[in-house]
């Protein structure tokens, strides 16, 4: 079956008052139904400009987007606001880390829930909240009946939370992005959150886009995982694969600062040393040589001059962007 979401070199730049910043660099994946490609990498990495990127979300006044951007046949990058905002919040939902600020304070949930739809759907008043208790019901809120008339305020992080992929429900989505949608929230409540999308997922072939900074969170939930780094994929493959033997020295650096996923659990918490690049002025050749503890095994420098490639490593399903020599696998 062809790919629901297929990104083919995508480039985001923002203009802004000290110069161009390059967001997103010729970045190009897929997303199948059912799947879940967690998108890691520190701030700044471009992940968010490409989630925006997909639903023409950005400040066309200030971005520009080149690339690709095919969902289910057709090419979003081509459509007009108009055409475009026939996909989002309906078969392309996006939840956000923030359910607060994302919510208004203003209206209650059912109007938040029913708004968008109604317009969309033309449906009665009364229709629209039968259908937003349900997805309510869905989410794992206890007394949807009762609570669809309360104000976002009323609700607790993780259930505000669940009120954000309620509404993301109601256009009957076939692919959700979810930005960070669980990095407000404790530990327990986290997990609860994406048990509830991976049973979505399992209801309805749901495909996925895990935007996160923490690949702690990427454990058990995600199927694929693409790690970015300036703007560019510097690794890919079956999460299992990935978590377990980084071949990229950014992902194993990251690896290192997640306390549940270290193969040493005792060992200090190392965080990458550095700080993340400067995407007005990028590093030249590989963006992470300035920050890479592996760079002296690479020949003339080569680090510094080049960009190194995305190429297939190993099964063919893993690729990584390194000039290490492919039998000089990372060491965690
Ligand atoms: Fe490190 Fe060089 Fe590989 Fe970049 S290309 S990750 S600097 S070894
Ligand atoms: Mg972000």
């Amino acid at each position: 079956a062809r790919p629901l979401l297929t990104v083919e070199d995508l480039a985001v730049r923002f203009a802004t008052e000290g110069g161009t910043v390059r967001a997103v660099n010729g970045l190009s994946f897929q997303i199948r139904r059912g799947r879940t490609l967690a998108v890691v990498g520190e701030s700044g990495s471009g992940k968010s400009a490409t989630g925006l990127a997909i639903l023409g979300l950005h400040d066309r006044r200030r971005t520009q987007i080149t690339g690709r951007v095919e969902f289910d046949g057709v090419d979003l990058a081509g459509l007009d606001e108009r055409g475009l905002s026939d996909y989002r919040g309906s078969r392309i939902a996006m939840v956000f880390q923030d359910a607060l600020t994302a919510l208004s304070p203003y209206h209650t949930v059912e109007r938040q829930l029913t708004d968008a739809y109604r317009r969309r759907t033309g449906a009665s008043r009364r229709a629209a909240c039968v259908r937003a208790t349900d997805m309510l019901a869905r989410v794992g809120i206890p007394d949807p009946a009762r609570r669809v008339a309360e104000y976002p305020h009323e609700f607790s992080g993780g259930m505000r939370q669940r009120v954000m992929i309620a509404m993301a429900l109601m256009g009957d989505p076939d692919l959700v992005i979810a930005d960070e949608p669980t990095t407000a929230l404790d530990v327990t409540v986290q997990a609860q959150i994406l048990d509830l999308l991976a049973g979505l997922q399992a209801e309805s072939q749901l495909a996925i886009m895990l935007i996160t900074h923490d690949l702690g969170v990427v454990a058990g939930v995600a199927h694929d995982v693409m790690v970015m780094y300036a703007g560019r994929c510097v690794e890919y493959g079956p999460a299992a694969d990935v978590l377990t033997a980084p071949e990229h020295p950014y992902t194993a650096g990251l690896l290192r600062s997640v306390p549940t996923l270290r193969s040493d659990p005792d060992a200090d918490l190392t965080p990458i040393a550095g700080s993340p690049p400067d995407l007005l002025d990028p590093p030249s050749g590989c963006a992470f040589h300035p920050r890479c503890d592996q760079r002296l095994r690479v020949a003339d420098d080569l680090c510094a001059s080049a960009v190194p490639p995305l190429v297939p490593i190993s099964s063919g399903e893993r690729f990584r962007a390194c000039h290490l020599a492919l039998e000089g696998s990372v060491t965690l």
